[in-house]
């Protein structure tokens, strides 16, 4: 059994998104997941890709691992072009009756409640519709579904429902503040200077904010292909992170043994932190040690705010090797056919300057 992970590039400018196919299997007998569409425009670019490099119109899996249109909006293409044995998404709308109760207007009710949060993630309810008239059967990943060979290590169902969709934007005002939103509001400020940074000297912070909780809610993904072991994150953050790594833990799994991981949230500083990075890469290496792991981050092309140098270094610091798709498809396989004409990609080298 081999395996292939792609990152699409999406975005021509500087808005970023995640498009990701994986194909894994024995000639013959491939299975296809699609994780993400990105934008219409990289939705057209997967269905094309999958059609020239796979020569197929059949999708095993698609998942789609939070509901932001940067994420969701190209699935709708590939569930229209091609045809799509699982859809797996969140369904938030339908949790609407277990959270009303949390809210300070007391008019709310299951039906209303459940209208607004259609209406906030217009571009996933829309997938969902499209699926239902064509009879794709969905299904909902929370922690500890199986997805072919890839298994869900978070969001665990009651954090999501409980915790995170009651905090998603636009939903109505709590009785009680919520502790996520602040947090993520009082983090949001650009960067103005830039400090030294050293392989010995990480200034990647433990507290920097947090990242919100619809991205918080991502799906994180991990497979093991015939002992190759392969997470993917979304735009996860430090929680889902931290749940994740407990998860497999006590499944017996120890995460530093990916040998492909996917950079979260396109590389941000909110969404991971030293400990988190010790424990799904791995403490930092001596300098100039071969690298054990390959990770990917998807940034637009033109972005200058992403991925974060601090962050990028921190992963490199624990030897992993970071490609980033920027306006390119990048291609990572194990045991699969060679593809000709592709070259290989050059990793992002360790910065001298992050910023403060
Ligand atoms: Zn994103």
């Amino acid at each position: 059994m081999g395996i292939e992970i792609e990152f699409i590039p999406v975005g021509d400018n500087t808005k970023n998104g995640d498009a990701i196919v994986v194909r894994y299997g024995e000639e013959g007998n491939y299975k296809v997941m699609v994780v993400d569409g990105g934008t219409k425009d990289s939705g057209n670019k997967i269905v094309q890709h999958i059609q020239e490099y796979y020569d197929t119109d059949y999708v095993d899996y698609v998942v789609n691992t939070h509901p932001d249109s940067d994420h969701v909006s190209g699935l709708t293409t590939v569930i229209e072009e091609l045809e799509v044995g699982e859809l797996w998404m969140h369904i938030p709308w339908e949790h609407s009756s277990k959270i009303k109760d949390l809210f300070h207007d007391g008019r709310i009710t299951d039906n209303s409640l459940s209208e607004k949060i259609k209406a906030s993630l217009n571009k996933a309810h829309q997938l969902y519709e499209i699926a239902c008239e064509k009879e794709i059967p969905i299904y909902e990943p929370f922690e500890g579904a199986l997805i072919g060979e890839f298994q869900v290590l978070s969001p665990l169902e009651d954090w999501y429902v409980n915790y995170l969709l009651p905090d998603f934007p636009s939903m109505p005002e709590r009785k009680e503040e919520s502790t996520l939103r602040k947090a993520f509001s009082e983090a949001y400020s650009k960067i103005l200077e830039w400090i030294e940074e050293t392989w010995d000297k990480e200034t990647l912070s433990e507290n920097y904010g947090s990242t919100g909780s619809r991205n918080e809610s991502s799906v994180v993904l991990y497979g093991n292909i015939n002992g190759y072991r392969v997470l993917l994150t979304g735009d996860a953050g430090k929680q889902a992170l931290h749940n994740s790594a407990d998860y497999a833990t006590n499944l017996g799994i120890d995460l530093r043994d990916c040998r492909f991981v996917q950079i979260p949230h396109h590389g941000s500083r909110r969404n991971v932190s030293p400990s988190v990075l010790d424990r799904i890469i791995g403490e930092k290496v001596e300098k100039d040690t071969s690298t054990t792991t390959n990770t990917f981050v998807s940034v637009s092309k033109e972005t200058e705010e992403h991925p974060k140098k601090v962050v990028t270094n921190a992963f490199i610091r624990r030897g992993a090797k970071v490609c980033e798709t920027r306006g390119s498809t990048i291609r990572h396989h194990k045991d699969m056919p060679a593809r000709t004409g592709w070259t290989a990609i050059t990793p992002l080298s360790f910065s001298s300057e992050v910023e403060k």
